[in-house]
């Protein structure tokens, strides 16, 4: 994909140098208390092309917790248990304004998978005998996804949002009294922040966003791991709701389908191309890295990345 490899790193070198402008901007994340514990000025970048050729810099091997980029997977999962009715009736596919964490959006239906309230509805359905068999089984897809061995599980992550995690708790007991799922809420919850505090690097999400860029097929043998339907609805849901109450200005501004974390991580998917992934923690209001954000504003523009020009 590297047509011309010394430009492109040339180019990929200086996008990255102007976003670097920004790395003042923004606050690392604390409501979960230990995510506060990250180093501020971490950054990495990872690009992984379709064809497997890889572009890696700065801390690429740093294993962060996903947070919500699991929700992608979450998303997955459910498409594969479950058929697409089953899911979107219980889920909505809108946009919302509200913050990814409100309770707003719930009425009959959460506004969609990528925020919290749609995220721990997508969890109710992620089939399993019991927690620790639906757990085990996404973060074996998520091992399976980046073809890495590095996938781990924050338990100290793990243990801090559960100790503060009050507002996903209500979120959770509040769908169940809408019956929107009937599963126990504290055990929905809990798989859903299992899944938010899985450790990876950059490389490997990027991984995972190569694999969505080549339609589901993996890169090497060509063979269906994520189906095409599931690629399909994805894609569009990272387009229109991956960048929280930012998504319809950054698909404006930058034109490539991407889910953000509030660990600073953002996972970018340009069909056809590559999966990108920047990490820097320091967020803006709405969650989405300030760095990671300018910096894929900036290489869609200098590697014409943009799906829509
Ligand atoms: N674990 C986080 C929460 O539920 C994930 C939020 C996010 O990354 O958007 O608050």
């Amino acid at each position: 994909m590297f047509t011309n490899k010394e430009k492109t790193i040339k180019i990929i070198e200086k996008s990255i140098e102007k976003s670097l402008v920004y790395s003042n901007e923004g606050e690392v994340a604390s409501y979960i208390p230990e995510l506060a514990n990250v180093n501020p000025t971490d950054f990495a970048l990872s690009i992984v092309y379709v064809d497997g050729q890889e572009y890696k810099f700065g801390d690429y091997n740093k294993i962060f917790s996903i947070q919500s980029i699991s929700k992608v997977i979450l998303l997955i999962m459910a498409l594969n248990d479950n058929s697409i009715n089953e899911v979107f009736e219980k889920v909505d596919t809108e946009p919302t304004k509200y913050k990814f964490n409100s309770l707003i959006p719930i009425d009959n239906i959460a506004a969609n998978p990528f925020i919290n309230a749609g995220a721990i509805t997508i969890s109710s359905l992620i089939k399993g005998k019991d927690l620790n068999e639906k757990f085990n089984r996404t973060f074996d897809k998520i091992k399976k996804l980046s073809n890495s061995d590095k996938i781990s599980f924050l338990e100290e992550i793990y243990k801090s949002e559960m100790d503060t995690t009050d507002v996903n708790r209500s979120i959770s007991y509040y769908l169940r009294s809408k019956k929107i799922f009937s599963l126990d809420a504290e055990e929905v919850l809990d798989l859903y922040i299992r899944n938010c505090s899985i450790g990876i690097n950059s490389t490997d999400l990027a991984h995972i966003g190569a694999l969505l860029a080549n339609g589901g097929k993996d890169l090497e043998s060509g063979v269906e791991i994520i189906s095409k339907d599931s690629v399909r609805i994805v894609l569009s849901q990272m387009a229109s709701c991956g960048m929280y109450e930012e998504s319809g200005r950054f698909l404006l501004e930058v034109g490539i389908p991407s889910k953000s974390g509030v660990s600073g991580a953002i996972l970018g998917v340009v069909p056809g191309k590559c999966g990108i992934c920047v990490y820097s923690p320091k967020l803006d209001k709405s969650g989405n890295s300030v760095v990671g954000k300018n910096l894929l504003k900036i290489l869609s523009n200098d590697l014409d990345l943009n799906i829509f020009v």
